[in-house]
C-alpha cells in the first residue's frame, strides 16, 4: 500500500518535473505578442479577452471593495494587466514568476523603464473603467512602480510557493492568478493541489481572484515550444476550489469568438473566479 503510494508520488513529481523542463523555452516577446495585442487585446472591442479580463478584474476590486496591505500575483509571466487595478487598493504588490526571464522582463518597466513591450492602452483602458480620463495612464504607471515592493521566484508545487523568508505565511490580503495553475499542471489532481499550496499564502478572510483557461489542451510558448495544459470545466474549477477550502463568490466566463482563435492555443473560453478563504 504504501508502495503503491511513493510509486504515485514518484509519478506526479516526474510528470511536474516534465512540464518544468518545457518552461526552459518560454519565450517572453513571443507570449505577449500571441497574447496581448489584438485581437486578444482589442480596446475598441468589448468582445476581445484581454478586456474582458480587466473587466472582471477592476469589478471585484472597485466594487466588491477588496483592499488591503499586501496583493499577491501568483505566476505573473511577463504581464502587469492583472495587477493594473489592484495596486490602487493596496499598499503592496508582490509579483512573481518561476522562469528567470519572466521576472526580468517585469523589472525592464517596472524599475528601468525599458521593456519593448507598451502597456500604454491597458492603463488607459483600466483608467477609463475607473472613472478617470485616459491621460491619467501615467499616474497609474507611477502607482505600479511604487507599489510593487517585490518580483519574486515561485513554484506552485511546492507547499509553500516562495523561498523561505521572503514572505510571511498567511500574509497576503488578497491572491491574483492567471493562466498559471493549469498550464503548469501534468493534471488535475496536480492543479488542485498547487491551489492548495497558494492558500498557505492567504490570511484568513482574504480573497482569490483566479483567471483560466477552459477546455485548453496545449499553447504555444514560443515559435517551437508547446506546453501541456489540464483542459479545465467550470465544473472541474468549483470543486477545486471547494475542495481546497476556498468559498466561491462568484464565476464569470468568457467564449472565444472564433475570431480570437488565432493559432496560438485550443482554449474554449475563460473563467474568473471570486473566491474566499474562510
Ligand atoms: N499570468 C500571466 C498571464 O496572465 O498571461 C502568465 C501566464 S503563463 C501561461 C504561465 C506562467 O506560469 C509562466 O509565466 C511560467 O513561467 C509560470 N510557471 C511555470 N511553472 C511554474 C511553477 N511551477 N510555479 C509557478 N509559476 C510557474
Amino acid at each position: 500500500m504504501q508502495e503503491d503510494r511513493m510509486e504515485s508520488e514518484n509519478r506526479q513529481e516526474r510528470a511536474v518535473a516534465a512540464v518544468e523542463a518545457l518552461y526552459r523555452g518560454f519565450d517572453p516577446e513571443a507570449y505577449l505578442k500571441y497574447n496581448y495585442t489584438p485581437p486578444r487585446a482589442d480596446f475598441s472591442r468589448s468582445d476581445s479577452i484581454v478586456p474582458w479580463k480587466l473587466n472582471c478584474l477592476h469589478k471585484a476590486f472597485s466594487e466588491d471593495a477588496i483592499k488591503g496591505d499586501i496583493l499577491v500575483d501568483i505566476g505573473s509571466g511577463p504581464t502587469l494587466y492583472q495587477v493594473m487595478s489592484g495596486c490602487e487598493h493596496f499598499n503592496r504588490v508582490v509579483l512573481s514568476d518561476f522562469l528567470d526571464v519572466n521576472r526580468s522582463e517585469l523589472r525592464k518597466w517596472l524599475k528601468d523603464g525599458q521593456s519593448n513591450f507598451d502597456w500604454t492602452p491597458y492603463l488607459k483602458h483600466v483608467c477609463e473603467l475607473e472613472g478617470r480620463s485616459s491621460s491619467a495612464w501615467e499616474e497609474k504607471a507611477e502607482r505600479l512602480r511604487s507599489v510593487v515592493t517585490d518580483i519574486l521566484p515561485v513554484n506552485v508545487h511546492h507547499p509553500f510557493p516562495f523561498p523561505p523568508g521572503a514572505l510571511p505565511a498567511s500574509s497576503a490580503d488578497c491572491l491574483v492568478s492567471s493562466f498559471c495553475l493549469e498550464s503548469v499542471s501534468p493534471d488535475i489532481s496536480s492543479f488542485t493541489q498547487a491551489l492548495r499550496n497558494l492558500s498557505s499564502l492567504l490570511r484568513s478572510g482574504g480573497y482569490l481572484l483566479l483567471i483560466g483557461a477552459l477546455g485548453e489542451s496545449f499553447y504555444m510558448a514560443a515559435p517551437d515550444v508547446r506546453i501541456p495544459v489540464v483542459p479545465l470545466d467550470e465544473a472541474q474549477v468549483c470543486a477545486s476550489l471547494s475542495v481546497t477550502g476556498f468559498d466561491l463568490l462568484q464565476l464569470s466566463v468568457y467564449r472565444l469568438t472564433p475570431d480570437m482563435l488565432v493559432g496560438v492555443d485550443d482554449v474554449k473560453g475563460v473563467f474568473f473566479a471570486k473566491a474566499r478563504k474562510p
